[in-house]
């Protein structure tokens, strides 16, 4: 199968190959060293600022998510929530769950982040802001500098979501003033899903000390002690962190998270651009690297999934609530070679000339 959705991805072969061994015992130097590596090459691709640290939540990204909120906010917190899409609607979620005061900025589902929309909040005293900066569901990216100088202007703590962002689109920790970047092993990490690494900057580590969890398995002091010793409290993800390690030093290897971001944006650019003459909109204001929105104003968008799969043996990535018909993504992280781009658009060419492209009921 040919795997175009937004997480799980295709990984390379060299990821896949230590997916086949046995798992290690971890309470050894060894292992702790692997962690330390990570550590070090995840706060350095986040470009995170001097003394930031990261940990190792195992769990999916959502896990992660739900440590950060409950880890640096509190009650005494008044956040700003971007509800963007299905992301952002989960942050808010959690902080609906965790009591944290909160006010949701809901955009229209589809649409960028604007600096009119931010004003009515500016001087209001909110003290967080919590943002998934590319909101996967809608293939949309905000703009990282206008929400930098906001949350500058106000003293916001800022909370990046960049599970489906980082690696696929430019990220800057220090330039931004964040505190947390939270990213996925399943997305542009392109490893198996079951860690969700977090970056901390030296002023997000200060929060967290005085804040005692009141989840014991997503207690982030836990994990940032247990870390600097490399090691995690409870049974880690062991494999995928070892893949994750493979993965950093790869990119590393290969002209580190630049170079990365920049191979991903070859790869969405070559999609759009063989795309264009399909019977599609595709959604292309401030997208992200990571996924392209593809809108059919006639065609049912769960039949080209489903004839997709069961006759090209290919995966898009459907869309939920009441974009399911209507839209689906084309996912651009992970292991793709520009062929793969080719196969695809020759399968939905293809779709068309055989008359498969069906009128939505
Ligand atoms: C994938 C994703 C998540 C987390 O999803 P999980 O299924 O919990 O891994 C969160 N935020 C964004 C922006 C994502 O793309």
């Amino acid at each position: 199968m040919l795997n175009f959705a937004v997480g799980p991805v295709p990984s390379a072969d060299e990821i896949r190959a230590l997916g086949a061994q046995n798992v290690p015992y971890f309470r050894t130097p060894e292992f702790s060293a692997v962690m330390l590596e990570n550590e070090r090459l995840l706060c350095k691709m986040a470009h995170a600022p001097k003394d930031s640290r990261a940990v190792f939540v195992t769990g999916s990204g959502t896990s992660a998510m739900e440590a950060v909120v409950t880890g640096t906010l509190t009650r005494d917190d008044k956040a700003l929530v971007v509800d963007g899409g299905s992301f952002g609607h989960r942050f808010r979620q959690m902080l609906e769950l965790h009591e944290i005061p909160h006010t949701a900025l809901e955009l229209t589902y589809g649409t960028p982040l604007t600096e009119a929309d931010l004003s009515p909040f500016d001087g209001k005293g909110y003290t967080a802001f919590l943002v998934n900066l590319g909101e996967t569901s809608q293939g949309i990216l905000y703009d990282a500098d206008l929400i930098a100088r906001f949350c500058e202007k106000n003293n916001l703590f800022l909370i990046v979501d960049g599970i489906s962002s980082f690696l696929a689109d430019p990220f800057d920790m220090e330039a931004l003033g964040a505190g947390v970047l939270i990213t996925g092993a399943q997305k542009a990490l392109a490893c198996p899903p079951g860690i969700a690494p977090i970056v901390l900057a030296p002023h997000a580590v200060e929060r967290i000390t005085n804040i005692k969890a009141p989840c014991m398995y997503l207690d982030l002091n836990a994990l940032l002690e247990n870390g600097q010793r490399g090691q995690t409290p409870f049974t880690p993800a062991v494999s995928t962190l070892i893949q994750i390690n493979k993965r950093l030093q790869m990119i590393e290897e290969t002209g580190g998270a630049d170079a990365e971001v920049a191979r991903t944006a070859a790869v969405a650019r070559d999609f759009r651009e063989r795309a264009a003459d399909l019977p599609f909109d595709m959604r292309l204001v401030s997208p992200s690297n990571a996924v392209t929105f593809l809108h059919t104003r006639t065609y049912s968008a769960k039949h080209i999934f489903q004839t997709l799969k069961d006759d090209y043996g290919m995966w898009v990535c459907p869309n939920g609530g009441a974009n399911a018909d209507t839209s689906f993504r084309v996912g651009h992280i992970g292991c793709h070679p520009l062929s793969d781009n080719a196969l695809l658009v020759a399968a939905l060419f293809d779709l068309k000339r055989r008359g498969l492209l069906t009128p939505r009921k």
